[in-house]
């Protein structure tokens, strides 16, 4: 990009936190400032870590995230809209099954140029509730350059589904011995499980097994009957 010498300029590491060789961390420089200017950037980057949901599924850090941005200045800002194409992997909630597959994210972000942001607070500052709110989603530029990372992260998130399945009529593991039921839809057991024996009694002999059980629940009602 036009303003390398500026990244070995270490006058403007006070004025920038910014990490500019970052790959999601952009330049308007040649953008301009002039509403209504626009331009369009390509990048394919690898993906940082943190883009998932932690133990669920996520993209993999370092595969590649392939991102197609339009920028355009308006008058407060540098507004943003973007695509991001990424690969996903994760286990199925059910099975356990290893879930992978490709999203297509969509977002839009505008960034607010250092020196619009006074105004901006001044104009939302009327309900102190919105300030809140306005104050975590607002983003801005630092000098020419913006961070992409938590727009696009939050996007990537929030396509994400929150209990991925292998597919989903996924039938799960059976809970007694841990076989996928999908592989084999008639699997059971025959009766091995006490519990599963108790309750085959129950429905197969209900005048023994059900008495019993009434029995020890209400015994001083058991009792009456026995006395009369
Ligand atoms: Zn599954
Ligand atoms: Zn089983």
């Amino acid at each position: 990009m036009g303003t390398r010498s500026i990244d070995s300029d270490g006058s403007q590491d006070t004025l920038n936190r910014l990490d500019h060789r970052d790959p999601l961390v952009f330049d308007t420089h040649e953008l301009g400032r002039r509403p209504g200017a626009m331009r369009k950037v390509s990048r394919t980057l690898e993906a940082p870590e943190g883009f998932g949901i932690i133990d669920v599924i996520g993209v993999p850090e370092k595969s590649p995230i392939e991102l197609e941005l339009r920028l355009e200045s308006v008058v407060e800002g540098v507004l943003v809209t973007g695509t991001a194409d990424a690969h996903v992997e994760g286990e199925c909630v059910r099975c356990l099954e290893p879930v992978d597959f490709d999203i297509d994210v969509d977002f839009q972000e505008l960034y607010y140029y250092p020196e619009s942001d006074e105004r901006h607070r001044a104009r939302t500052t009327g309900t102190e509730d919105l300030d809140e709110d306005s104050e975590e989603e607002t983003y801005r530029l630092e000098g020419d350059f913006f961070d992409l990372q938590p727009v696009l992260r939050d996007a990537v998130v929030l396509a994400l589904p929150l209990q991925p399945v292998c597919q989903d009529d996924c039938l799960g593991l059976c809970s007694e011995c841990g076989a996928r039921l999908s592989d084999d839809p008639t699997h059971h057991h025959d009766a091995a499980d006490p519990r599963w024996a108790a309750l085959q009694g129950l429905s197969a002999a209900p005048g023994d097994e059900g008495d019993g059980i009434k029995n020890s629940d209400t015994r001083e009602g058991a009792a009456e009957n026995q006395e009369k």
